[in-house]
């Protein structure tokens, strides 16, 4: 018998909510937030037939508002009994039901999403990206996070992961004073040359006048793009600053829906969107995403959140190798955990993204290691 003919019988026989708390090799400091210590909700979807499929999603205070206890209760109450006795052949209908059982709750239903997409791969033989279409690309070039408190620092860290490949970095900024942050932007330029991708994150943390202060004093340093200068709701004031800001502006904070981001567009507020599976709800909404950023013109920035796992980087990988554009680069984390929960994390090799090449996802988990980082409930 076909795999096809297989997968038509393969039932979901049951789908466990599991928190995680996944320490990372050292902090991560941004606007609002401290990062140690990643706390993630793993969804597991077992098959009658023995498969596997996991799905991933961080906590996301400052973003989704989602906190684990939340994300645990709405898969365990809410969206797990929509799922277990059916085929896993109807998943496109199964994530529908999943998309509209609840208001909000992005988080939850990114990592059931994205365990529904895994373990469909599997059954059917074929790895996530084309599940979504098909590769437009191999190379996919992540993005360094340089989130250190002092410059010098910085500095040495971009030296470093510069000459071991890297081509794409990100400040975070919104959290010193502007002016201090556009000189220490020029000083990072300068470390790295003119041929590497450099941008700013500022997560929420400026105010109008800061975030147009830095932009016009951080000039010289080339940034590709600033990103959520301002708070997420105000979508006016990222409108207006749009206006008088000498570098392109992307949404992050600001963009929940593909509404938000046909909104932001709208208002002149963005030049390009920040796409997580986290915000948006999973794989699907977010290659949906992508989509409407292909047909409004904006460019595409893909991520995870730090710090998620080879889980996450895997279905991020897929996207990007979908993704119709993907000229504002992506971010993936799983480099940032001290241990991660694949037994094979995927790899970065000189710089470059290596997309697992397996059924649905293509990542094998330990569920020791799962076990060891579980957060008892
Ligand atoms: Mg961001």
């Amino acid at each position: 018998m076909s795999e096809d003919g297989q997968g038509a019988r393969v039932r979901i026989r049951r789908v466990d909510a599991i928190p995680v708390a996944l320490p990372l090799k050292k902090a991560v400091v941004m606007a609002g937030e401290r990062i140690e210590c990643s706390r993630n909700l793993l969804v597991r979807i077992e098959a009658d037939d023995g498969r596997v499929g996991w799905g991933e999603a961080s906590v996301a205070p400052q973003m989704t508002g989602d906190l684990l206890p939340g994300m645990v209760c709405a898969v365990r109450e809410w969206l797990a009994p929509l799922l277990v006795g059916q085929p896993i052949s109807a998943r496109g209908a199964l994530a529908r039901r999943v998309e509209r059982a609840l208001v909000g709750n992005t988080g939850a239903k990114c990592a059931v999403d994205m365990a529904l997409a895994d373990l469909h791969g599997q059954v059917l033989g074929v790895p996530l990206c084309d599940l979504l279409g098909g590769a437009l690309r191999d190379d996919l070039l992540p993005m360094y996070l340089l989130g250190n408190p002092r410059i010098e620092d910085d500095i040495a860290e971009a030296q470093r992961e510069l000459a071991a490949g890297w081509r794409f970095f990100k400040l975070k900024i919104g959290i010193k004073d502007p002016r201090e942050e556009a000189e220490a932007a020029i000083e990072v330029r300068r470390c790295l040359g003119p041929d590497v991708a450099l941008c700013a994150d500022a997560n929420t943390g400026m105010t109008f006048a800061d975030a147009r202060l830095f932009a016009q004093r951080a000039e010289p340093a080339g940034l590709m793009f600033i990103e959520q200068p301002l708070p997420g709701d105000d979508f006016d004031g990222m409108a207006a600053l749009a206006k008088v800001c000498p570098v392109p502006l992307n949404g992050d904070e600001s963009i929940g829906s593909i509404a938000d981001l046909v909104m932001l567009h709208r208002m002149g507020a963005i030049q390009g969107a920040n796409v997580k599976t986290i915000k948006l709800g999973g794989v699907g909404p977010a290659a949906r995403a992508m989509t409407t950023c292909e047909s409004l013109g904006l460019s595409i920035n893909l991520a995870c959140k730090v710090a998620e796992s080879s889980i996450a980087a895997a279905a991020v990988a897929h996207l990007g190798s979908v993704a119709p554009n993907l000229d504002w680069g992506l971010n993936v984390t799983q480099h940032y955990l001290a241990e991660d929960v694949c037994d094979t994390p995927v790899p970065i090799v000189r710089g470059n993204l290596r997309r697992p090449d397996g059924a649905g996802l293509g990542v094998t988990v330990s569920e020791a290691r799962v076990e060891r980082f579980r957060v008892r409930d």
